[in-house]
């Protein structure tokens, strides 16, 4: 996975990811990574969030959208939002990955349930960038 999230100077959030998909997969599978709130999704004055991990499993409990969706109506933070759906939601289900997630303020979580994942920050003022790869 290449992925990236990012709050720029204006406030906006963006979230996108490139991925190679899973080994072996079977021709013609797409993978969570172009499915907007699989495995990507930003909405302002919420948060972004970019994934990698077993694809199947971001499609089916909607891991981008359901980490904005509880900072969103929960009021939970995003550090919250994110280990919760990595670390309960996909745990139980058996699968595994990790997410980029900034929300609006800036504040980053990086939750992965595999043994590494690579990720960089940068902030600039209040802008701010994440990236995994
Ligand atoms: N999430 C990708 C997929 O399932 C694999 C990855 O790049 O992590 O297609």
């Amino acid at each position: 996975t290449v992925g990236a999230v990012a709050l720029d100077k204006k406030g906006n959030l963006a979230a996108g990811t490139s991925t190679g998909g899973m080994t072996a997969k079977r021709f013609g599978r797409i993978g969570d990574s172009p499915v907007i709130g699989a495995g990507t999704y930003a909405e302002n004055g919420v948060c972004a969030v970019s994934a990698t991990g077993h694809g199947e499993y971001f499609i089916r409990y909607q891991v981008a959208g359901d980490i904005c969706a509880k900072v969103k109506y929960q009021q939970k933070t995003i550090i919250q939002a994110a280990d919760e759906v990595i670390n309960q939601t996909l745990v139980t289900a058996g699968g595994t990955g990790g997410v980029i997630a900034i929300d609006q303020q800036g504040n980053i979580a990086t939750p992965f349930n595999t043994q590494g994942m690579y990720r960089a920050t940068r902030h600039q003022g209040q802008e701010a960038k994440v990236m995994i790869w």
